[in-house]
């Protein structure tokens, strides 16, 4: 595994993370190589900031990092942006040390932002950016590699298997664990650097033209501490007190594997207990990789690629060689989380009812005509004002602190299901209110956990039901007898509204 590679000698992005987002060239007289970082908001474990320092390195130029935030895009609100802010200020220290041009770019107003890839473009070498397959991405980066005059490169760094070497979109996690087995060994020996700005000797970067920097101001230091205030945003949606950016998220990572990861299996399910790893946010927000969290979790367990099994049954345990509660961990952050990632980058309509297998449309249209004996508006269900305490919790969480425990999460989905007039706004409500609140929203997994809800992954379930047909079902009892709810209804039986500042 290691971070291989001879100091002062990185090397590119393995090529199945590659791909060229236009036709044009790479200019060998531009002034430096750009990199666009709009997904993987870190600068330790990054394929496409090691990709972009080979190039720099073999071209002798220097290295510009651009981040670009843009306040134009649904569901910006101060919570996101918050967190999203806190990533620039560790982004801006550590390339500072390193002598790469940091640009962080904020828009105040509405489409402040828009040219500023291109006037830079224009100065480079080539673009390396990043590759994300879902949410405003895709559109952005495809209308910007089109303008460019120069080369676009898109690398990807979300998973442990590198997105395009799928074919095709995988029905279930079971399916898509045996493609994994079958085919991540090989990625498991390509791991990015883990710290490539240390050592890192590039030719220091002019000052970039006046033109550009008068019309597209840096960000002051106030805003990359993650001063929001005056910004065109959603304020209803309160920052959470969790700190965003690279240093908390490792911080994190570490924690997780040193104190819980033990003891995973047992207690992932229990929303009174902190079991799970809380790493969502700092997973979306691109602050930490999965590489990083794998390498912690393979020095915690004494762990190497040469100790997973040559069986690809598909079984959830035993494949990777690794203890009961760190092989469950990785089953959540590599097959669940990658098959999110799957999904979006092959199927362009992720987000769409029709994307949910033929199964699951079939039996929820037969029960489109069922009475719903509860029906819940949008901003009854937003304010947490239902018969149910338990949901009433799990929805004031989520409005409060921005998430979620995982098993409630389920329960809170299924419910939603029930009391709207139709799987369709029921498929509304959800996708609102995850990705208004939840600050690990907007993301692939996001559409799994929704898309779960109605069917997507799942199989039949007798017997049939009302509105459900054979979609599964949950109850809150049921969850209730499961597991221990108690102390997490009380702790949120009062809040309403969205109490945290
Ligand atoms: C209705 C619904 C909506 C959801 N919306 C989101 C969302 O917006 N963003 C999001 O990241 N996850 C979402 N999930 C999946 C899951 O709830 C969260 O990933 C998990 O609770 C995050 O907490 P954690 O980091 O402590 O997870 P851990 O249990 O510590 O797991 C580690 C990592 O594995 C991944 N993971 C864990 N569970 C799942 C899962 N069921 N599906 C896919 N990946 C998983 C996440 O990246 C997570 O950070 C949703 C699930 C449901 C049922």
């Amino acid at each position: 595994m290691g971070s291989g590679g001879v100091r002062g000698a990185p090397r590119p992005a393995p090529s199945p993370r590659v791909r060229a987002a236009n036709d044009a060239a790479v200019r060998a007289g531009g002034d430096f190589v750009l990199y666009w970082m709009f997904a993987a908001h870190r600068v330790r474990f990054n394929f496409a900031l090691d990709h972009a320092i080979a190039r720099a390195a073999a071209l002798g130029k220097a290295l510009v990092v651009l981040e670009l935030i843009r306040c134009r895009y649904r569901w910006a609100s101060d919570r996101v942006h918050r967190f999203l802010l806190e990533g620039l200020d560790d982004n801006a220290k550590a390339l500072g040390r390193a002598g790469v041009l940091h640009y962080p770019f904020v828009e105040e107003s509405p489409g402040e932002g828009d040219g500023l890839v291109r006037a830079l473009a224009s100065r480079a070498c080539l673009v390396v950016a990043d590759d994300f397959p879902a949410f405003f991405f895709p559109d952005w980066i495809e209308g910007e590699a089109r303008a460019c005059p120069v080369l676009v490169e898109q690398v990807d760094g979300n998973g442990l298997l590198p997105m395009r070497v799928a074919a095709s979109a995988y029905p279930t996690a079971h399916a898509f664990r045996r493609f994994l087995q079958k085919s991540l060994r090989p990625h498991l020996e390509e791991f990015p650097e883990a710290d490539p700005l240390d050592g890192l000797d590039l030719p220091r970067p002019a000052a970039l033209p006046d033109a550009i920097v008068r019309r597209w101001p840096p960000a002051p230091e106030s805003r990359l501490r993650g001063d929001v205030s005056g910004l065109p945003l959603d304020h209803a949606v309160r920052p959470v007190s969790l700190r965003g950016g690279q240093a908390a998220a490792s911080a994190a990572a570490a924690r997780f594997v040193r104190e819980r990861l033990a003891r995973y299996a047992e207690d992932r399910n229990e929303p009174g207990r902190e079991g799970t790893s809380g790493l969502s946010p700092y997973l979306h927000f691109g602050h930490l990789s999965v590489h990083e969290v794998l390498a912690a979790v393979a020095l915690q367990e004494g762990w190497s690629p040469s100790d997973v099994s040559s069986r690809a049954d598909g079984s959830r345990s035993g494949w990777w060689g690794m203890g009961a509660s760190a092989e469950a961990f990785l089953d959540e952050l590599v097959t669940w989380r990658e098959l999110g990632f799957n999904f979006c980058a092959i199927r362009s309509d992720y987000d769409r009812y029709d994307s949910l297998p033929p199964w699951a449309r079939d039996t929820l249209e037969r029960h489109a005509g069922d009475p719903r004996p509860r029906l819940y508006s949008l901003g009854e269900l937003e304010a947490g004002r239902t018969h149910d305490p338990l949901w009433n919790a799990a929805q004031r969480q989520l409005v409060a602190e921005g998430r979620i425990h995982n098993y409630v999460r389920m329960l809170w989905g299924k419910k939603i299901l029930e009391w709207s007039a139709s799987p369709v706004e029921a498929l509304r409500a959800m996708v609102e209110l995850n990705n208004r609140y939840a600050l690990d929203g907007r993301d692939p997994n996001s559409y799994s956990g929704i898309f779960w809800v109605l069917g997507r992954y799942d199989r039949p379930w007798g017997p049939e039901r009302p509105i459900f047909g054979t979609v599964r079902y949950m109850s809150s009892d049921s969850v209730a007898r499961k597991v221990r709810v108690k102390d997490y209804v009380s702790r949120f039986a009062g809040e309403g509204g969205n109490p945290v500042g």
